[in-house]
């Protein structure tokens, strides 16, 4: 059984997905973190990503050479999580041997679990289209925002707000894969769930 959770940024996406994935014992991939798992190693060698587009075929090279280490990954999340690889990882994730690469490992560890929740922005239209529950996840700008400024341990709150507006945009225009609520997908609004509530709805609607 696949479940897809998608969605803008700071919606609750990876923390529903995570709890949820645990509470009925269900795998969990979380798409972005494996964007921004490849834009930390294209920053780690030092490609300069201030004007990356006549770079794409050095990005290339050193992707082809890359492998997801998931536990490696999980273990390091907060070094993805730094303003830099959020501001790039938008950019990495338009180019399409990026996306392929992450779908491919997406499928690969799919193959090898039976029941699966996997959490991003274009899985239950692009990824996955015949998955069998379809969430996508809103929630009111001023909320997201104060989520993130509350992650980041920052004041900066209208600063914040701007950042994510143009992460939205950014993922609502990709040409190639654009964040959009699958036609069968439930709409779940977060503002004003708390965590054990949004989980527990989630679950209502699996049984
Ligand atoms: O969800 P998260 O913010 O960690 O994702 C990091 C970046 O990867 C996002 O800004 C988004 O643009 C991109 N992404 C994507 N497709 C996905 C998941 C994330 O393009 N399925």
């Amino acid at each position: 059984m696949i479940i897809t959770i998608d969605g803008k940024s700071c919606t609750g996406k990876s923390t529903i997905a995570l709890l949820l994935s645990k509470k009925i014992n269900f795998s969990y991939i979380n798409s972005g973190l494996l964007y921004r798992a490849i834009t930390h190693e294209i920053l780690k060698n030092k490609i300069d990503l201030i004007n990356f587009k006549n770079k794409e075929e050095q990005i290339k090279l050193l992707i082809n050479h890359y492998n997801f280490d998931l536990q490696k990954i999980n273990e390091n999340i907060s070094i993805f999580k730094t303003i830099e690889i959020s501001k790039f990882g938008t950019e990495i994730a338009k180019l399409q041997f990026v996306r392929d690469k992450v779908n491919d490992y997406i499928s690969e560890i799919n193959s090898k679990y039976k029941n699966i929740i996997i959490e991003g922005r274009d899985i239950g239209t692009k990824v996955f289209p015949n998955a069998d529950f379809k969430f996508f996840f809103i929630a009111d700008i001023d909320i997201r925002a104060n989520r993130l400024a509350l992650e980041r341990n920052s004041k900066e709150i209208n600063k914040i707000k701007i950042e994510i507006q143009k992460r939205d945009l950014e993922d609502e225009n990709r040409k190639n894969s654009p964040l959009k609520k699958a036609i069968s997908a439930i709409l779940i609004d977060t503002s004003k769930l708390t965590i054990e509530e949004t989980v527990n709805i989630l679950e209502q609607h699996l049984k």
